[in-house]
């Protein structure tokens, strides 16, 4: 591990290159506004910058090193908290302006409604892209709490825009009668992410095409993450989801865009949660730049 210098210490270790120079750009979007539950994810970004230090930058599960790759972060975004829609423009805005930076945006929500305006940036710019949604929920529903924009409705506004056979789920064990049938009729949900043979067929099948990835980290089991607002039971291990990360090297897919959500930080007081966050935004950064490279 580096022995960072001081000024440093609100970046994510290895994580320092000049946002000119950069391939991957990491962000913080604090934002909870539709949070049903229980709130908290909005402090998610800086507890992991607080975390960071316990980890290596190399991963020998990937045999690859951050310091090899031009990363940058450039801390949380100054968002209008108290309002959905001005917020949902700034993460546009803020997404976009990476994107036509020709930069690969790398978001650390937050809620999983922050998914949807940034891949709405990302999508506008590879028009032909599909989406890897892991998750314990569906988020498919048309409207919650009489809102169309929630983190429960979020994939299926990502489906508004792009429609049928764009987007696979895994780990799904969560959500009404109407979600799955309207999921199953797609045949684009695996309630098993374990069956890591399905999920190679499917990665190798999108070995050439365009992909926004978005985790929503409520997919692991609770009992080895219960920092979130909506746990789960009978999710998957850190074990399957780091399988997934190795699938997605070997088959070199190209991430343009990617995200991991959900962690509430203050719900785990051991930071176990928080530091399996923080290795998780690792081990994907580091697939991504190696595959762009
Ligand atoms: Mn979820
Ligand atoms: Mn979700």
């Amino acid at each position: 591990m580096k022995n960072n210098n001081f000024f440093n210490m609100s970046k994510f270790m290895g994580m320092d290159s000049s946002y000119d120079t950069a391939d991957l750009v990491v962000y913080g979007v604090g934002f909870d506004g539709t949070t049903s539950n229980r709130p908290g994810t909005r402090f998610a970004s800086s507890a992991m910058r607080n975390e960071f230090y316990g980890l290596e930058t190399y991963s020998p599960i990937l045999d690859l090193d951050l310091e090899d790759f031009n990363i940058c972060d450039i801390g949380d975004l100054d968002l209008s908290i108290g309002n959905t829609d001005i917020v949902l423009d700034e993460i546009y805005t803020a997404t976009k302006g990476i994107v036509n930076d020709n930069k690969i945006p790398f978001m650390i929500g937050g809620e999983h409604l922050v998914t949807l305006p940034a891949f709405k940036a990302v999508y506008e710019k590879y028009n032909d892209i599909y989406v890897l949604h892991f998750d314990a929920h569906t988020d498919l529903r048309e409207r919650y709490n009489n809102n169309n924009n929630s983190h429960a409705t979020v994939i299926k506004r990502v489906w508004d825009i792009i429609g049928d056979n764009k987007i696979f789920q895994f780990g799904i064990r969560s959500g009404t009668k109407e979600e799955f049938d309207f999921a199953l009729n797609q045949k684009h949900t695996y309630m098993e992410v374990g069956s890591i043979t399905t999920f190679k067929k499917i990665i190798e099948s999108l070995a050439d095409k365009n992909i926004y990835l978005t985790i929503d980290l409520d997919v692991l089991d609770p009992s080895i993450f219960p920092g979130t607002g909506t746990p789960e039971p009978g999710g998957i291990t850190y074990k399957e989801l780091e399988n997934t990360f190795k699938i997605l090297k070997q088959y070199n897919i190209n991430i343009v865009g990617c995200d991991i959500v959900e962690l509430s930080p203050d719900y785990d007081n051991t930071k176990v949660s928080t530091i399996t966050a923080c290795k998780i935004l690792r081990e994907l950064s580091l697939v991504i730049c190696n595959n762009k490279s």
